[in-house]
């Protein structure tokens, strides 16, 4: 029998603890019925709240502590009145992602059923994509780096080799799995090479990459062009690879094309560690309603059971994720599930129970 999978806990602040708990159920659940898939949980406390109480909002231990667990799970950390004394957010993900080098933000974006297309076109129901966003540089490089004289302040982007290279290497595996599994198999490199210095170096390396991954098509687009794009044809495009901030934004845009943030999932991946987190933040408007939509999360869980299952070659974890997937898929397409987030009436407990009942009598979607 495997040893148990050592997950790290982190809910955090707002409906962090909120979807977390619905996360954790159904991995519980899936746990109960599966002897060979079984997790040991390390809980950890930290974040805005945290701050606001210790005027610590991380402790190092707990950080050193996360680097022994097999995988994290994030709730969502962040609360508008709690600053640090710079005026800059609690924002321990990024700190997190820093630390363990997590360079590759996965944001997949889906279409779920029943739920209401953003765009007119009927292909819009089909929209399945992923942005792969660098996460350890690029134009978040300054962060915490103050520089500001008489004349104004400044931010620099830095773009290196090694960056370029671990990046688009895992945006290349990404499109040979997503091939397998019947997609295009194409990958876009999304930058601003026409103006930027690192930018047109960015592009060079993706092209030496290209050539050596000829099973994969690749294109090019200029990250304004790719605004567009997104809305006008999000169809066409199957893993689009770009820079840390390009990356932050346009992986808003495009959730925003499949409805709400509730239902976007995210993985922060390297090479060693990774962490699982829904692609929204705290949402205090929301917080203590039980009226969060635990979706993301539960996705999120999905993913890390993938990550997992590949990294421990551990078969049972990779069956996991695609029956929990497909079972969030049916809760939406079977149930017509409606979260409040998109006006209707199914609180966290609803969704999480739909979920789970879908996980129980098994089948595919
Ligand atoms: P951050 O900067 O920390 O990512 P944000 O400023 O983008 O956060 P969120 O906390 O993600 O903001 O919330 C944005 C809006 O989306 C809020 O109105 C919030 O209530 C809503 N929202 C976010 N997540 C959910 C969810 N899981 N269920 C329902 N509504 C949500």
């Amino acid at each position: 029998m495997k040893a148990p999978l050592v997950i790290a806990v982190l809910p955090g602040d707002g409906i962090g603890p909120e979807v977390m708990n619905a996360g954790l159920e159904v991995l519980k659940a899936l746990a109960k019925t599966r002897p060979a898939l079984q997790f040991e949980w390390r809980h950890f406390t930290g974040g805005a709240q945290h701050y606001a109480d210790t005027g610590n909002a991380f402790p190092e231990e707990s950080m050193q502590a996360l680097g022994q667990c097999d995988a994290i799970l994030f709730g969502a950390i962040g609360l508008p009145d709690v600053r640090y004394p710079n005026g800059t957010e609690i924002s321990t993900q990024i700190d997190i992602r820093d630390r363990y080098e997590l360079y590759a933000g996965v944001r997949p974006v889906r279409a779920m059923p029943n739920t209401p297309n953003v765009l007119a076109d009927a292909r819009a129901k089909a929209i399945d994509f992923t942005v792969l966003r660098e996460q350890t540089e690029g134009f978040f490089y300054s962060r915490g780096k103050r520089e500001v004289d008489e004349v104004g302040a400044y931010d620099h982007a830095r773009i290196t080799g090694r960056g370029c290279e671990r990046l688009f290497n895992f945006a290349f595996r990404l499109a040979r799995e997503r091939k397998a599994r019947g997609r295009q198999g194409k990958v876009t490199c999304v930058d601003k090479a026409n103006v930027l210095t690192s930018m047109a170096y960015m592009r060079e390396q993706f092209s030496k990459c290209a050539q050596k991954n000829p099973d994969i098509a690749v294109d090019y687009c200029y990250v304004d062009a790719m605004a567009l794009n997104l809305v006008r044809k999000p169809w066409d495009y199957d893993v689009i690879v770009t820079e840390n901030l390009f990356g932050d934004i346009l992986s808003d845009l495009a959730g925003g094309l499949v409805g709400g943030l509730g239902l976007a999932p995210s993985g922060d991946i390297g090479d060693t560690h990774a962490m699982f987190q829904p692609a929204h933040g705290s949402a205090p408007d929301i917080a203590g309603r039980g009226i969060a939509n635990p979706t993301a999360m539960i996705l999120s869980c999905a993913m890390m059971l993938e990550w997992l299952g590949k990294k421990h070659k551990h078969p049972i974890a990779t069956e996991a994720a695609r029956l929990l997937e497909d079972a969030v898929h049916r809760a939406y397409a079977k149930r017509g599930l409606k979260p409040v987030e998109l006006g209707g009436s199914d609180n966290t407990e609803a969704i999480t129970r739909a979920v789970l009942d879908e996980l129980a009598q098994g089948g595919t979607r």
